[in-house]
């Protein structure tokens, strides 16, 4: 084909692009050329009359979204294709129908401590005690049933499980006072919307109608919902494209369900498969390793990927003394490339498990003088003095928000006490009424002493001064908020350095609000700023073009590609990570996750483990990741920092090491990896997935998607 969007593309990868009507499905292994099918194949559809407005693409995080946006605004220029991501997606439909499930339009966006505070809120008041669970692991048992489509009134608890039994008696409430306060969770905002299609079948069909062609990338990932979603997007327009490999499935622990992706030709009729052999990223090298590895996942559909680039290097397997060894040794090397004019900062990334590991590669890297960036782009927002600032913003968008009352009605301090607070919390409760207007109602709360009734008075009068900014630039509210609550003036004359970090991210949230004005010169609200705040991505921040090492976990790295890339503490406890050891199921995501890692690096890959690791303040001796004796070792290049032999077996290994078998790394818990739901899988959730597949499909359809340990 002369067409240049055809151009230099393998025939496999043309017939993708040519796709235009109908299903379609790119299973295919990484670095294979789908992401890229799917901006090319909007081109041409594009280019073969098919309206903007009637494509979307749907992908998992911001970064994705707008590198496909920007590939595509290449392809086809002017274009205006909705692609981004599901929360946004859903973000938006749910402003647009708020009313069919109760909300309205300006309701706010509850990040995960957000949420955790009406959680709290919520077990009081069904007087549930949580010295069995804590609200954290309560808090993801219902974030579970929400990405299985298991609505309150429909959870089922198992006598077997604690936990469920607490599920069933708070979900409702914890549901009733999200919607009390004009709030959803995130998974609110995809369950929310499945709902609204399954219960309005105009409306499902209008949008079905209007979003004739959805393609969705790392389709591997989608939860039930996300399937249920783009499922009912397409009964009478079934032209939905999928890509995915299913070796690449690292979400489940957060619901995603590999049989979305292996049953999409049961799912629909006449589906085009299309599978592409060709891997452009890696040298035979590379690939061969990521090969061997996933090999030895049971639960899989063998691929073979070739590639016509040159062999390589060997990939390299390093043992260190210490984990500040290897930190050391990694970035001298990387100092020395960069030193010789042989790379830059950029190609390289380093990989771990979980971002507490990412300490002491920063460290050994700021020594050396190479630039980096961590990648870990939410933090930002997580930080108590940007939450204070954007706590009034979101009272003043919504002023239900009780979690954001709560949080600045005595912030900064205007004698506002705990007590004061509770009472108008239960005053609110007594008559079905937000905070705010309990707040209104002071002067009438009998149990309120006058002077706390003043005090709060003084509040609501400074809120509704505020609240007058509403519809200037975000910029000006934010001003005003900081000026008018004195919030800014409490750090201003202050000597301590936090304050004055403090100050300096309050400048880059204003900055950010700036920005926000300039690219929404006409539509921008607050509310879509906020929207736009609540659904940052860890990935967010990452930058290729600068001239940075990348710090970042393996989840981060799924669909990107780097010249050279480190993985670091390849040990039992990490890398699998101490919560899979129970589950084959766990066990063989933790492969996938390496497999992701591996498959990453264009030319040179270096694996390393440390024979002791600093790690949470504590130092342990590890034990080498059962990962690396499944690699094929006679391929690569084994190097014992070590200053004694070279480790090739097992038994090999742990003689070097001196290891007894039981002094097995414990890693504690991580934030990182907030995966209890899988051992909540058992039959209670067969059912409820159950319920929830026969939902789209009528009790006709026996899919048996139900059981989420198979493949
Ligand atoms: P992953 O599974 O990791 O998401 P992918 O299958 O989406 O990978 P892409 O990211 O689309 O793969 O492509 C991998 C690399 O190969 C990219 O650098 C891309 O530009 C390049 N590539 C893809 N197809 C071709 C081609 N036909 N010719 C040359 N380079 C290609
Ligand atoms: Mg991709």
């Amino acid at each position: 084909m002369t067409d240049p969007l055809f151009h230099g593309l393998t025939e496999s990868q043309q017939q993708a692009v040519a796709h235009v009507d109908g299903p379609l499905l790119v299973l295919a292994g990484p670095g294979s050329g789908k992401t890229r099918v799917v901006t090319h194949r909007i081109a041409h559809m594009l280019q073969s009359g098919v309206y903007s407005s009637q494509i979307v693409a749907l992908t998992f995080t911001n970064k994705a979204a707008e590198e496909m946006r920007s590939r595509v605004e290449r392809l086809a220029p002017q274009s205006t294709v909705w692609i981004s991501t599901f929360h946004r997606f859903c973000a938006r439909l749910l402003r647009n129908y708020s009313n069919l499930v109760g909300l309205d339009s300006n309701y706010t966006i509850y990040d995960t401590s957000d949420s955790l505070q009406i959680l709290k809120r919520a077990l009081q008041t069904e007087e549930i005690s949580t010295s069995h669970a804590t609200p954290e692991k309560i808090a993801r048992a219902i974030s579970w049933a929400k990405n299985n489509m298991v609505l309150p009134e429909r959870y089922e608890a198992d006598s077997a499980s604690a936990i469920s039994a607490i599920v069933r008696d708070v979900y409702p409430e914890y549901q009733r006072q999200l919607r009390a306060a004009n709030a959803v969770d995130f998974d609110d905002m995809l369950m929310l919307v499945a709902q609204m299609l399954q219960e309005n079948e105009e409306l499902r069909a209008a949008l079905d109608e209007r979003f004739r062609y959805i393609l969705v990338d790392e389709y591997q990932d989608t939860n039930l919902v996300q399937y249920l979603l783009v499922r009912s997007l397409s009964q009478q327009f079934p032209n939905l494209g999928v890509t995915g490999d299913p070796d690449q499935s690292i979400y489940g622990w957060r619901g995603a369900n590999l049989n979305n992706i292996l049953d999409f030709e049961k799912d629909f009729q006449r589906v085009n498969v299309v599978r592409l052999e060709q891997n452009f990223r890696s040298t035979p090298n590379i690939l061969a390793v990521a090969d061997h590895l996933i090999g030895h996942n049971k639960r899989r559909k063998k691929k073979s990927l070739f590639t016509e680039l040159p062999a390589g290097q060997p990939v390299r397997l390093l043992t260190y003394a210490t984990s500040h060894e290897e930190a050391q040794a990694i970035a001298t090397r990387i100092a020395a490339q960069v030193a010789q004019g042989k790379r830059r900062p950029r190609d390289f990334a380093i990989f771990y498990r979980v971002n507490a590991l990412s300490r002491a590669y920063e460290e050994a890297l700021r020594q050396q003088g190479i630039p980096y960036m961590i990648v870990s782009g939410v933090e930002f927002y997580h930080r108590k003095e940007i939450k204070d600032v954007l706590a009034y913003a979101m009272l003043m968008n919504n002023p239900r928000d009780d979690v954001a009352f709560s949080r600045i009605v005595n912030t900064p301090t205007r004698g506002i006490g705990k007590s004061t607070i509770l009472k108008l919390q239960v005053h609110a409760l007594d008559h079905g009424i937000s905070m705010m207007e309990a707040a209104r109602e002071a002067g009438m709360i009998e149990s309120l002493s006058k002077r706390a009734a003043v005090a709060v008075a003084k509040f609501v009068a400074l809120f509704d001064r505020i609240s007058l900014k509403i519809n200037e630039p975000v910029e000006e509210i934010l001003g005003a908020i900081l000026t008018e609550s004195s919030y800014r003036a409490q750090f201003e004359n202050s000597e301590d350095e936090d304050d004055l970090t403090r100050l300096e991210n309050i400048e880059e949230l204003l900055s950010s609000a700036r920005e926000f004005d300039i690219q929404h010169p006409e539509d921008g609200t607050l509310e879509q700023y906020l929207e736009d705040k609540a659904l940052v991505n860890e990935t967010d921040e990452f930058d290729t073009e600068l001239d940075r090492v990348t710090l970042m976990t393996l989840h981060a790295a799924k669909g990107l590609e780097f010249p050279w890339v480190f993985i670091v503490a390849v040990e039992q406890g990490l890398l699998p990570h101490e919560r899979s050891k129970d589950s084959d199921a766990q066990l063989e995501e933790e492969r996938r996750l390496l497999f992701v890692g591996i498959t990453r690096a264009q030319e040179e890959l270096e694996l390393s483990t440390a024979n002791q690791r600093d790690f949470r303040g504590r130092r342990q001796m590890t034990v080498p990741s059962n990962f690396l004796f499944e690699l094929p070792r006679e391929e690569m290049d084994f190097q014992a920092q070590l200053g004694r032999p070279v480790a090739i077996s097992r038994e090999d290994w742990d003689a070097v090491h001196d290891i007894p078998e039981d002094d097995f790394s414990q890693v504690g818990e991580s934030g990182d990896f907030s995966s209890d739901s899988p051992s909540e899988s058992g039959s209670a959730y067969t059912k409820m997935l159950m319920t929830a597949a026969d939902m789209v499909k009528g009790p006709q359809s026996s899919r048996p998607k139900s059981d989420p340990e198979r493949f």
